[in-house]
C-alpha cells in the first residue's frame, strides 16, 4: 500500500475561482475546499500549492500576493511559476520542475505524492511526468479536460482518480477531497493500481465519487 506524502494542489479551477487569472485578493474559494485541505493535514499530508500564474510576468500580481493566500489557506510551501508559456522554462506546467524542486527541498519520493487538478495537459501530464499519483477534479477546466480536450494529455496521463468537488446532494457535506482523504487514509491508493470511478469497474467502493464519465463512443477526439 501507498502512503501519501505530500498532495500538491493546483489553485485555479481547483481550489476556487473558475480556472482563469484571478488576483488574490478577489480570490474565492469553493465552500469546502479550506476543509478539503484541513483534512489533509490532519492525516499528516502535506499539502504544497501548485500553479502557473503567468501573469505575474505581465505584472498583474507579484509572487509574494500568492505566496501571501496560501500561506492563509495552510499550505506547507507554495510552488509557483510565474513565466509566459513561451518562455520555455523548466517550471511551466506540464513541465514537472516544480514537482522535482519540491523533492528536492523536501527529500520527497514524488511516486508517493499525488497532484490534484482540473487541467489534463497542464496537471495531469506534469504528475505523469514524475510518477506522482493524479486526481482531476471536475471543476474549473476539469469536464473539458475530460471531453473535448482529452486527445491532449489522456493517454500519457490518464487520471488514478476523478472526483467532483460539488456537494453530494443527499448529504450536503460530502466533497470529493474528503473522500479522497478518506480513501488515503481508510484504504491507501494501493500500489501499481489505477483507481477508477465506480461507474468504471462497479466496485461498488463507497468512497468512489459518483461522477460522469464521458463514454468513450461520445467523445469525438477520439
Ligand atoms: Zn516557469
Amino acid at each position: 500500500m501507498l502512503k501519501i506524502q505530500t498532495v500538491f494542489v493546483d489553485r485555479d479551477g481547483t481550489l476556487g475561482g473558475n480556472g482563469h487569472f484571478i488576483h488574490p485578493r478577489d480570490f474565492e474559494l469553493f465552500p469546502s475546499s479550506l476543509k478539503a485541505l484541513q483534512l489533509l493535514k490532519e492525516n499528516g499530508v502535506k499539502i504544497f500549492a501548485l500553479t502557473n500564474q503567468h501573469n505575474i510576468s505581465k505584472g498583474l500580481a507579484t509572487e509574494s500576493d500568492f505566496h501571501k493566500e496560501f500561506e492563509s489557506y495552510g499550505f506547507d510551501a507554495a510552488y509557483i511559476c510565474p513565466h509566459e508559456p513561451e518562455d520555455g522554462c523548466e517550471c511551466h506546467k506540464p513541465q514537472p520542475g516544480m514537482l522535482q524542486k519540491a523533492a528536492a527541498e523536501y527529500e520527497l519520493d514524488l511516486t508517493h505524492c499525488a497532484v490534484i487538478g482540473d487541467v489534463g495537459s497542464t496537471d495531469m501530464l506534469a504528475a505523469a511526468a514524475v510518477g506522482a499519483k493524479r486526481i482531476l477534479v471536475e471543476t474549473g477546466w476539469g469536464k473539458q479536460s475530460l471531453e473535448k480536450y482529452r486527445h491532449k494529455w489522456y493517454e500519457q496521463a490518464s487520471p488514478d482518480f476523478v472526483g467532483s468537488i460539488t456537494l453530494n446532494r443527499e448529504t450536503r457535506i460530502n466533497c470529493f477531497t474528503e473522500k479522497i482523504v478518506q480513501y488515503m487514509k481508510v484504504r491507501a491508493i494501493p500500489q501499481g493500481v489505477a483507481l477508477k470511478s465506480c461507474r468504471y469497474n462497479q466496485c461498488g467502493d463507497p468512497f468512489h465519487p459518483q461522477i460522469k464519465l464521458p463514454r468513450i463512443d461520445s467523445v469525438s477526439s477520439l
